[in-house]
């Protein structure tokens, strides 16, 4: 479908995803006006010199102010305090979505503040890398990749119709789901396998003398890909542990578990038990590639690319 999808669209927050969305939404004119609002005159003045939008301020009321879409793209620590500050100010059918990275407590910190007449469709576009800041973001980021939107119950049709085209429209494929499914699938899926990364390089950090060094210097094997996840953004981070902290720890008690099996069977030479284990995880990794969401990223002087 061709054309604008929107009239004025505010993105509060304009990092790696606020940043990659403009991008996207200026390359196939899906808006009118872009309006850019984020915290800091720095990464604002590093908004405006990359030309992510048409108009930018860091009052997020001058932001939304006659938006028919407003998009929360910060760190989720920063919610509650910017639906405050937005709830009166947005426009009559306004539709608030946002894309971070846990849903139960966006809807707590959101909804309070959407007035009547206004839209609440949470969402979250599972597409990252480990880089942060307005300059890490590419149009391509979305393209092939899954966003789950979690509208409450009750949600007018049009506004969830309005945020999935969006998605679509960027190369998402989009799902609706529950808030709190949500936040188990992606405990297992993202935030448990980021902790995991998170403990094992600040293990590997605490070693001392030669066997630090020789860490670094042989990480090609397997260490290499933690460091790259525990090199991402520790206030995303630090917020997604803290907002989606029960389906953390219940999945991170089932690892638990599951660790200490393992190290049962490598402790009493239990050969068959590593075995079975290694090929049921085997066939975990077919299935994901047959799906397509294996595809890594490659980055260039210019940019990202999507191998
Ligand atoms: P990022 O690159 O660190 O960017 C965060 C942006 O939010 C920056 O522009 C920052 O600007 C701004 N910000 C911080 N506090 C703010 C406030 N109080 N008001 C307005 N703007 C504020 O982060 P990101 O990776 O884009 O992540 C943004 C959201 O996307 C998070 O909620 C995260 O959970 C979600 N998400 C991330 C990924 C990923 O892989 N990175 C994937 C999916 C979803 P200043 O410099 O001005 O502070």
């Amino acid at each position: 479908m061709d054309g604008p999808l929107l009239t004025r669209v505010a993105l509060i927050g304009i990092g790696l995803i606020g940043s990659s969305l403009a991008r996207a939404m200026r390359q196939d004119g899906l808006a009118e006006h872009i309006a850019i609002c984020t915290r800091r005159d720095s990464t604002l003045a590093e908004a405006r010199d990359l030309g992510l939008g048409d108009s930018y301020t860091t009052d997020p009321r001058e932001a939304v102010h006659g938006a028919n879409l407003v998009m929360i793209c910060a760190p989720l620590g920063a919610y509650a305090a910017i639906a405050e500050r937005i709830g009166d100010a947005l426009m009559p059918g306004c539709v608030v979505s946002d894309v971070g990275s846990t849903k139960t407590s966006v809807i707590r910190d959101l909804s309070p503040y959407v007035p009547d007449g206004c839209h609440l469709v949470p969402g979250h576009p599972v597409a990252g890398t480990e880089h942060s800041g307005p300059a890490a973001g590419f149009a391509e980021l979305f393209r092939d990749r899954w966003c789950i939107l979690t509208p409450p119950p009750g949600t007018a049709p049009e506004a969830v119709g309005l945020v999935r085209e969006l998605w679509q429209r960027v190369g998402m494929s989009v799902e609706t789901m529950d808030p709190e499914h949500h936040d188990k699938v992606l405990g297992i899926t993202s935030h448990l396998p980021h902790l995991i990364a998170y403990t094992i390089v600040g293990t590997a950090c605490a070693l001392q003398g030669d066997i630090q060094k020789e860490v670094v210097k042989y990480s090609a094997g397997g260490f290499r890909d933690f460091t790259r996840i525990a090199a991402s953004d520790p206030v995303m981070w630090r917020d997604i542990f803290l907002n989606n902290k029960e389906a953390v720890l219940e999945m991170l008690q089932r690892f638990t578990e599951d660790l200490t099996a393992l190290q049962r069977a490598i402790r009493w030479g239990e050969g068959d038990v590593l075995h079975q284990h290694f090929e049921k995880t085997r066939e975990i990794r077919r299935d994901v590639v047959e799906m397509h969401q294996a595809g890594k990223f490659i980055y260039t002087e210019n940019g990202a690319e999507r191998s």
